[in-house]
Parts: structure tokens; sequence; C-alpha cells
């Protein structure tokens, strides 16, 4: 008598032929963006189920646009993700290195390793690989702009807006400086809030028209024409209430008997918002932005006070600009004061391309800014903006943690020969494991040669013969097709990026191995898939 566990229709996928789909479904997801990765690495065109085309080489874009079902898959788009959020680069490493530790551990597999060894052992040499990364990496000043500059740039060089690198690298640079404060611990760290860089793009121009504003822009116009469209030295009042009557919650009726009586009522809510823009006004302000909506009447009177206002401005934008014209967001008319408003040197309504954009610029010492991003096409601005972001974390991650270290794939050796030195002091199974994790390593710097179009073995054998060095220093140069002193040439690389590239591959691969039985429910009828299969929609292996 057979004992049934499961739901009809529920399939269970048991022991090695459970890995080995998860496995495969893994590596096909570091295919797709290996021949991405490096500066010589190819450009992925997608589709979505709209026809919107996105045209990038950002790992972690790829695998948010692409509609990915099997569930390790879906791991690996998960720790790309993870890696953006964290780091903001290394996307591409992280997930080409997976798949190559998962490739080697096939192998293992297949010669009887049990998993578990396998695990044990990458988790050992991971730990090793960022001790020897920390010893190998430099220290150095967290305000300096000359290195900053180089993480910047060497982050956009493997973006398509590499030709452009050396002055949206000095914007970005600029960006992340202005905005950087001490850490709230007391100690000489500094904290950087990435979203107090806003980064605002239109299509238009060129990328060298591409400028940082010491301020903030918005993406509204002036509320009303006869206000106007520019005010130098101005005081701004920020607000988060709205210049109108308050409509009642229930519906109330009033009953009026005689014209006199509607007279004193549009009298009453007249004097009402006058009054309001009269306290404005009387602040001394010359400027307003409000973050909720503004009555036809009150916009009139202010436009007569000739107070520059634009309404429904984002909450986001509202902290923003609290942060730069070091005013303070009211949500209370009565309660304004002089003290409370903020100052930028300029406040003007401008013409970008169709739209009308209000800049606030020239704000005094701002602790958030804006890049105002301009290309050619919609496409050419979206990838601009998706290096610009990286570009900025990667800043980040120096000023709050500065250490760093020399890239193209001159690391990834060094790691793999001094793990490999190391694995001959271990013993049993696990060596095996430290060996295939030193190669894996290996592999981001022959993945780098390959789109490069060099030869693999060779690149190998050069990359190996320096590594012995004391420091990282020797990699791939990719546009010369050999392999050379990379630091000469200012290609450099936060090391939180470098470790955590290596903490993630680890952790999804172990969590990938250790996965020995797939139990799937059958597909709920109720629920079909959305069109074309989205994300969202229900998983047909499992839940995760
Ligand atoms: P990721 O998403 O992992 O950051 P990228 O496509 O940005 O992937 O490629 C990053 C790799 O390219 C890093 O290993 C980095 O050191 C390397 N790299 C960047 N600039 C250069 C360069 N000029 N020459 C060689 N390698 C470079
Ligand atoms: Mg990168």
């Amino acid at each position: 008598m057979p004992i049934v566990l499961l739901r009809e229709g529920s399939s269970e996928t048991k022991g090695n032929q459970a890995q080995r789909n998860n496995i495969t479904a893994a590596k096909t997801i570091a295919e797709i963006v290996r021949t991405s990765l490096g500066p010589r690495g190819m450009d992925k065109m997608l589709v979505n189920n709209l026809g919107d085309v996105t045209i990038t080489n950002d790992g972690a874009t790829i695998l948010k646009e692409i509609d990915v079902q099997h569930p390790a898959a879906k791991m690996m788009v998960e720790i790309s993700k993870a890696t953006d959020n964290e780091v903001g680069d290394g996307t591409t490493s992280t997930v080409v290195l997976a798949g190559s530790l998962l490739s080697k551990a096939e192998e293992l597999i297949a010669k009887d390793v049990h998993p578990t060894v396998i695990v044990d052992g990458y988790r050992m040499a991971s730990e090793k690989a960022i001790e020897i990364l920390k010893k190998a990496s430099t220290k150095v000043d967290a305000a300096d702009r000359q290195i900053l500059g180089k993480i910047a740039r060497t982050s956009m060089a493997s973006k398509l807006v590499s030709v452009n690198a050396e002055p949206l690298s000095k914007i970005v640079v600029d960006a992340v400086i202005a905005i950087a404060e001490k850490a709230s611990d007391n100690s000489n760290n500094l904290k950087v809030d990435v979203d107090s860089i806003k980064v605002e793009k239109k299509a238009g121009g060129s990328i060298e028209d591409t400028k940082l504003i010491q301020g903030i822009v918005l993406d509204k116009e002036v509320v009303h024409g006869a206000m106007p469209k520019r005010i130098e030295d101005a005081k701004i009042a920020l607000l988060n209430a709205a210049l109108e009557i308050e409509k009642t919650e229930m519906s109330a009726e009033i009953r009026i008997s005689e014209p006199q009586q509607m007279q004193m009522f549009l009298e009453e809510e007249n004097r009402m918002l006058k009054s309001m823009v009269d306290k404005i006004s009387a602040s001394g302000a010359n400027v307003l932005l409000c973050q909720k909506g503004i009555d036809d009447l009150a916009q009139h009177y202010l436009a007569k006070e000739g107070i520059l206002t634009v309404r429904r401005v984002k909450e986001s934008d509202m902290n923003n600009l609290a942060k730069a014209t070091e005013g303070r967001v009211l949500s209370n008319i009565d309660e304004l004061s002089e003290a409370d408003l903020g100052y930028a040197k300029l406040v003007e309504e401008r013409r970008v391309e169709t739209d009308k954009w209000v800049f606030v610029e020239g704000c005094k010492n701002p602790k958030a800014v804006s890049i105002l991003v301009r290309g050619g096409s919609q496409r050419v601005v979206d990838e601009a903006e998706r290096s610009i972001h990286d570009a900025i974390m990667t800043v980040k991650d120096v000023v709050e943690y500065p250490y760093i270290i020399v890239g193209a794939g001159a690391p990834e050796v060094y790691i793999s020969q001094k793990v490999r030195e190391w694995s001959a002091s271990l013993s049993g199974r696990s060596q095996l494991a430290v060996e295939r994790f030193a190669d894996s390593v290996e592999d981001i710097a022959i993945a780098l040669a390959e789109n490069a179009g060099m030869d693999p073995l060779d690149t190998q054998t050069q990359l190996r013969a320096k590594a012995a060095l004391a420091k990282p220093r020797y990699g791939v140069d990719v546009f010369n097709g050999k392999v050379t002193d990379m630091a000469a040439k200012d290609i450099y690389e936060p090391l939180k990026v470098k470790e955590q590239v290596i903490s993630a591959a680890t952790e999804v691969s172990c969590m990938i191995l250790r996965i020995d039985d797939v139990i799937a429910a059958s597909k709920s009828k109720e629920s079909a898939p959305p069109p074309g299969g989205g994300m969202g929609g229900p998983n047909p292996y499992m839940d995760m």
C-alpha cells in the first residue's frame, strides 16, 4: 500500500537529478551575462512583452529584464539584485563567478564528492579569499578626488558611456563629496545617502551636456503664467499643506436663501486664501514650493505678490529640497517664519526639450544635489543613468570604506594563486573543493580576456607568471590585448565590491548545491500566468 504524501499533480525531483537541473539552470544564467563582462563585453538588447527595448551590459539590469522561471535561475537573478543594492557594481562578476563555482562543483559531484564537502570547501575558501583580498588592498583618503575619480572611471569603463567617462566621473565624484556627511557613530567615518543625489534624465542634446546642479531640478513648471520665471537670491518656503479651502469630509448642504449670503460665502473663501498667501509673503519668501495643490485664486494672489510657485512637488524632492536649501518643510502655514526659509542663488524655470522644469540651484553647501543626464536618445540617457548609478555607488563604497584594489582581473588571479597555495596545507576532499574555488575565481580574469578576443590559455599563463608579486598589479589590458600593469593604467575598484562578489557568489552557489530535492506543487488552474508569463506569475516549480 503506497503512502501518498503529495497532492495529485505535484512532482518531485530527487538527488542527482535535482542537483543537475538546478546547476544547469544557474549556469545558463551565468552564460548569458558572461559575454557582457568587462569593457570589451558585448551589450544585450532586451525586448519586453510591450515591445520596449533596453540596451545594456549591466548584469543586474539584464537579469531584471529577462523573465526567468526556473527557481535556481531565479536565485541567480536575486543575487545579482542583492549585489546591486549592496554595492552597486560587480553584478556581472558575481553571476559569472557563481556559474563557474557551480560548474566546477558539477565535475566534483560526478567524481562522487559529496555536495556537503564541496559546500564546506567553498565556504572556507571564500573566507580565506576575502582575508587575502583585504591584505592586498590599499587604504586611501576618503576625500581624495583623484582616487575617487579613478574608481568612478573604472566603473564606467565597461559601459556604453565609457567615451565620456572623464567628465561624467568628475560629476559623480563632486556629487558624492557634496552630500557625504559624518556618520552618526562619532567615528571619523563618512556616510553617503545616495537618495540625496537626484538623477533626472531627458533625451536630447549629448552626453557632454550632462550637468551637476548644486541643488534640485524639479520636472514641474511654474504654476501660474503671471508669476516670475526667474528669481535671484531666492528665499524659499517649503510647504506640505494645500493652499485650498478644505472640503468637508461629510457631504454637507448649505442652504442659501439670499444672493448676499452667496456673496459673503465667496468672499470668506477669498479672504481665507488671501490670508494664507499673506502669511507666506510676510515670511519674506519669494519662492514657494508646495507638496500639495494650490487653489486658482491663491495662485492669482501669489502671482500678484511676485512669488514663483511650484505645486505638487514629490515628497522625495521636498526632502531633498530641504537638505539642499537648508530650509524646513512645514505642514502648517501659520508656523512659517523667516528662519524656516531655504536659500538658493537662483530659482528659474527653463525649457528642457519640450518640457518646462524648475531649477533650484546655487545652494550653499547643499546636502542634496541633482545630476541632469542628457544624451542623444532615450536609450542612451537610460544607459547613462544606470552607469552613473553604478559609479555613484562605487564612489560611495570607497568613501564609506576607504580601501581599493587594482581591477582588470588582477586581484582574481592573485587570490586564485594564494588560495591554491593555501589549499596544499589542507587534507581530505575539501582540498579538492578549495582548488576548484581557486580555478573559478581565476575564471573571471579569463572571461575578461575572452571577451576582448584574447587567447584564454596564453593569458592565463602570463597572468599566473605575474601573480607572485606582493600586491596584485598585473591584469588584462583588454584594449591592447595583453597582460600589463593595470595600476599604471589607473584601473582601481572598491575593495567592498570585490568582497561582495566573492561572498555573494559563494553564498548562492552553496545554497544551490545544498538542494537535493525539488518538490513542486502542480500549477494552479485558477490563476493563469499573465500574458507573456511575467515574473509575478505562479511558479511552476516551487514557492521561493
Ligand atoms: P560588473 O557588473 O561585474 O561590474 P563589468 O562589465 O562592469 O561587470 O566589468 C567589470 C570588470 O571589468 C572588472 O573586473 C573590472 O576590473 C574590469 N575592468 C574595468 N575597466 C577595465 C579596463 N580598462 N581594462 C580591463 N579591465 C577593466
Ligand atoms: Mg561594473
